[in-house]
């Protein structure tokens, strides 16, 4: 297989045959036809998979094919355990994204608000977010999701074990039912089972 064969926009393909990506990996091979095509998903994968491009790409896949509403606000959220895993996420997506004109941001706790605030204010279309930094701004108001289309969950299970149940669910209860969800765990306890029964419609199951 191969990621042409995967039907991803051209901008996507020039960036990953530049990085050298020739190949999906079996979770990409399995989750990106899947996600593109409107599914929400509970894959089943650790890092070092390829699991950010597995979602990354079919997110972005959808920003360079689906017209917005015109607005700055954010169409796409990820919601991420660790300020690390939040900047990571978000420099790969930035990698994938090079010939596509999007703003890519991450916004976790431990940082001022100062700069988050700016790079909101300007327009974010993919956020990347900790949970916790999240719900700081939406009761400021800094961030709106009202406007998302696709949420992930990444490391959900990592999520759960700091904490973050009471955070994810406010941030869930804001954003439109009609969104798609993605969710990566590497294990899948009844709480991760709760929350998607919840939260997710007829998801996918995806496993290596
Ligand atoms: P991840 O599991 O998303 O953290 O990815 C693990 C590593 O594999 C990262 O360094 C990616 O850049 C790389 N990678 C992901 N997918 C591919 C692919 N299809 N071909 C080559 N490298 C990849």
């Amino acid at each position: 297989m191969t990621f042409e064969s995967l039907g991803l926009a051209p901008a996507l393909l020039r960036a990953l045959s530049e990085q050298n990506y020739t190949t999906p990996t079996p979770i990409q091979a399995e989750a990106i036809p899947l996600a593109l095509a409107g599914h929400d998903l509970l894959g089943g994968a650790q890092t070092g998979t390829g699991k950010t491009a597995a979602f990354g790409l079919p997110l972005l896949h959808r920003l360079a094919t689906v017209q917005g509403g015109g607005q700055r606000k954010p169409r796409v959220l990820i919601l991420a355990p660790t300020r690390e895993l939040a900047l990571q996420v978000s420099d790969s997506l930035r990698g994938y994204a090079k010939y596509l004109r999007l703003n890519i941001h991450a916004i976790f706790g431990g940082a001022g608000m100062g700069p988050q605030l700016d790079a909101l204010r300007r327009g974010v279309d993919v956020l990347v977010a900790t949970p916790g930094r999240l719900i700081d701004h939406l009761e400021r108001g800094s961030a709106k999701l009202d406007a998302v289309e696709l949420l992930v969950m990444d490391e959900a299970d990592r999520m759960l074990d700091m904490g973050f149940l009471p955070a994810i669910k406010r941030i869930l209860g804001r954003l439109p039912a009609s969104r798609q969800t993605l969710l990566f765990s590497a294990t899948f306890e009844a709480q991760i089972k709760q929350l998607a029964l919840e939260f997710m419609r007829e998801p996918r199951q995806v496993q290596i």
